[in-house]
């Protein structure tokens, strides 16, 4: 093992609670990844192709890279990423990989660092911490591997040791890489997701040819309301077809509605009409839909998911210049309570249907998320997100929602990553971090080890498969 990871790393640092960690944590090590919930995309298992370079791999296409060097004054440009208008960006790999390396003391301390050096000691076997110093040699080794038969999607994919990975798209994409990976024979299982927003979201860039689209492949009216309803049972259907087990919802808030059928239908021609959508229909609409969306699940099965909270495309100036998903959406407090009421009203009593709720506010993991998943038969509780997917988030989540939701109310990990080479890496922290946290139970004398060792298993493996039905 490279000197870059240490073998004991985010475990306990007290020797005794470190010892049952290091046991439990020996249990889970090497259990197959189930990946409920991500970004990556399905071309790579579909074609099979080589990654171009390092730093098109590692830099160019990763958020959580790209945002903190712009943070400290590095225009994307010259870290290669695209630009909407088409206009120059970098394009010479070392020269992108180059600049990184120079700056990855900004990474300290951060979980980006220690998916970084995971995937760099256990994918290709670098031993020195990347600096400036050490930027040509690891893109050498780096780029030398990539064009290697093992270290393509499918080899990687393998390696990893992933189940099944689900990835995320949009109900006017026409599953052609899912198609080709089906047709290809190759036995990895790859699933889709159902997300919506781009026809759910009135504020959504492009709705209204969205639904034009929209109605297109599904040869339903979806400028009217049964219509429009229609084509989403018939794409969910579809999206079935290629493995779909869940839809997600990322709205900025989580409220949700129930409106009689009239005033549903006459809140569907508002926001489908000629006149501007005002924020308040757009917020009504998008919270009507969840709750249509339930009702969906319960007839079709699908299992609902919904990231509330961001404020996305925070930065303007950034947003015209290189679109959504630029590390500029932004976290904003969050209300459930009130917000979810309409619809569990409708359907939270119902055991069939599984909705699974995620933050990015931490203060209502204990006043409102864990009080509902403890109570609401329909409700579950997704594994810290995105800006929490850290030791630090995770150890909160489990501090703060164990006690009232416990942990069978939980979903296991999921890591939501665009950026393939760190699954493993993301996994791994999950794994490492929730036998920390039951290490210490045992210790404490709250749970017994053997109660230990079977759910850090169900943490690490059983609980996404059967929370997603896997
Ligand atoms: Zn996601």
């Amino acid at each position: 093992m490279s000197s870059l990871l240490h073998p004991d790393r985010l475990l306990p640092a007290d020797p005794s609670v470190r010892a049952v960690a290091r046991r439990l944590y020996g249990e889970v090590e090497t259990l197959p990844i189930v990946s409920p919930h991500g970004h990556t995309d399905p071309r790579w298992y579909a074609f099979n192709e080589n990654f171009p370079d390092p730093a098109r791999l590692f830099v160019v296409p990763d958020h959580y890279v790209f945002r903190m060097l712009y943070s400290q004054g590095i225009p994307l440009e010259k870290l290669g990423v695209p630009r909407a208008d088409g206009g120059e960006t970098e394009q010479d790999g070392r020269a992108i990989w180059r600049l990184f390396a120079a700056n990855y003391h900004l990474f300290r301390g951060t979980p980006t660092r220690a998916w970084l050096d995971h995937a760099f000691a256990t994918l290709f076997g670098l031993e020195e911490r990347l600096s400036e110093k050490t930027a040509d040699a690891a893109y050498d080794l780096i780029a030398d591997k990539l064009q290697q038969e093992a270290f393509r999607p499918r080899a990687l994919f393998e390696r990893f040791n992933i189940e099944v990975i689900a990835t995320t798209e949009s109900p006017l994409d026409d599953l052609s890489a899912h198609a080709e990976i089906r047709a290809s024979g190759w036995g990895g299982r790859v699933v889709t997701a159902y997300r919506p927003d781009p026809v759910v979201d009135p504020e959504f860039e492009g709705f209204t040819t969205n639904l034009r689209r929209f109605g297109e492949i599904t040869g339903e009216d979806t400028f009217s309301w049964p219509g429009y309803l229609a084509a989403h049972r018939k794409r969910r259907a579809f999206f079935k077809t290629f493995g779909a087990t869940s839809s997600d919802h990322g709205h900025p808030t989580a409220a949700t509605f129930d409106l009689p059928p009239q005033e549903a239908e006459a809140l569907f021609r508002r926001v489908t009409g000629n006149a501007p959508v005002s924020a308040q229909d757009a917020e009504l609409f998008r919270g009507q839909m969840l709750t249509e969306m339930a009702r969906m699940s319960l007839e079709d099965g699908l299992v609902m998911q919904i990231h509330p909270g961001a404020v996305r495309n925070h930065n303007g100036q950034i947003f015209a210049r290189f679109g959504r998903d630029k590390g500029a959406d932004i976290p904003s407090p969050t209300e459930y309570v009130r917000a979810l009421k309409p619809l569990l009203d409708r359907f939270g009593n119902e055991a069939g249907l599984t909705i699974i709720l995620f933050t990015l506010d931490e203060t209502s993991y204990a006043r409102e998320l864990a009080p509902l998943a403890g109570h609401y038969p329909a409700l579950r509780l997704g594994p810290a997100w995105w800006f929490h997917d850290s030791p630090e988030g995770m150890k909160r989540f489990r501090a703060m929602t164990t006690e009232t939701a416990g942990f069978y109310n939980t979903v296991g990990f999921n890591d939501d990553t665009r950026a393939f080479p760190s699954i493993p890496a993301r996994h791994d922290v999950a794994r490492r971090i929730d036998c920390g946290f039951l290490a210490e139970l045992v210790c404490e004398h709250r749970l017994d080890e053997d109660e230990a060792v079977e759910v850090a298993r169900d943490l690490a493996y059983g609980l996404a498969k059967k929370a997603y039905r896997l």
